[in-house]
């Protein structure tokens, strides 16, 4: 099996053959098709699988095969549970998006808002956020989430541990009905398979 025979397109593999992976990880392999097929996933992965190119390759290439808005709306919502994980899912976006037309930044608190703010009104296509900040910025309507396209939660069962549940609830009530969503998850307590039924529609289930 081989990224290209996934259905990734030439500027994500030229920047996959940059990063060095020769073959997709067994996430990666089950989770890309129904990605790019625009189906939800729910995928029980841990940290250490390569889960994070298992989502963010077919969201980019989903992006970038949809004609851009002029205006520039934030079309994707990567949310995680911690800056740390937030930071380093950015740097993975950044890397795999260098050769797409496809803008990114990265939020989360504990530092000063005004450069995040300042990126976000350059217009961005991707945003990764840690919910709070999220909130934070939407509240003082400098963050727009009705029009994001594909919403993935990653480390669910973090989320849920650090108490960001209602945090969660309150975010998907901002963005469209209609949309793709993917959850990844390292663990399925009831509480996450809740959740995960309140999120996904018909998801495809698939494991590391
Ligand atoms: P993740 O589980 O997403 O945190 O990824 C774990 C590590 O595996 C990261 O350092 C990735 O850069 C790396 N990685 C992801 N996919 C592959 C692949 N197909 N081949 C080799 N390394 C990979």
């Amino acid at each position: 099996m081989s990224f290209k025979s996934l259905g990734l397109s030439e500027p994500l593999l030229r920047a996959i053959r940059k990063k060095g992976y020769e073959t997709p990880s067994p996430i990666q392999q089950k989770a890309i098709p129904p990605v790019l097929e625009g189906k939800d996933v729910l995928a029980s992965a841990q940290t250490g699988t390569g889960k994070t190119a298992g989502f963010t390759l077919p969201l980019l290439q989903y992006l970038s095969d949809k004609p851009q808005q002029r205006n520039r709306p934030i079309r994707a919502l990567i949310l995680t549970p911690t800056r740390e994980l937030a930071a380093q899912v950015y740097t993975n976006v950044k890397e795999y998006s260098e050769f797409l037309n496809i803008r990114s930044a990265v939020i989360f608190g504990g530092v000063k808002q005004r450069p995040q703010v300042a990126t976000l009104r350059q217009g961005i296509d991707v945003l990764i956020a840690t919910p709070g900040r999220l909130i934070d910025l939407e509240n003082q309507d400098i963050i727009s989430l009705n029009r994001i396209e594909i919403f993935v939660l990653d480390e669910a069962d973090r989320m849920l541990d650090m108490g960001f549940l209602r945090d969660i609830e309150r975010i998907m009530k901002l963005m469209p009905k209609r949309r793709q969503n993917l959850m990844f998850s390292a663990t399925f307590s009831k509480d996450i398979k809740k959740l995960a039924y309140s999120i996904l529609h018909n998801p495809i289930q698939v494991e590391a």
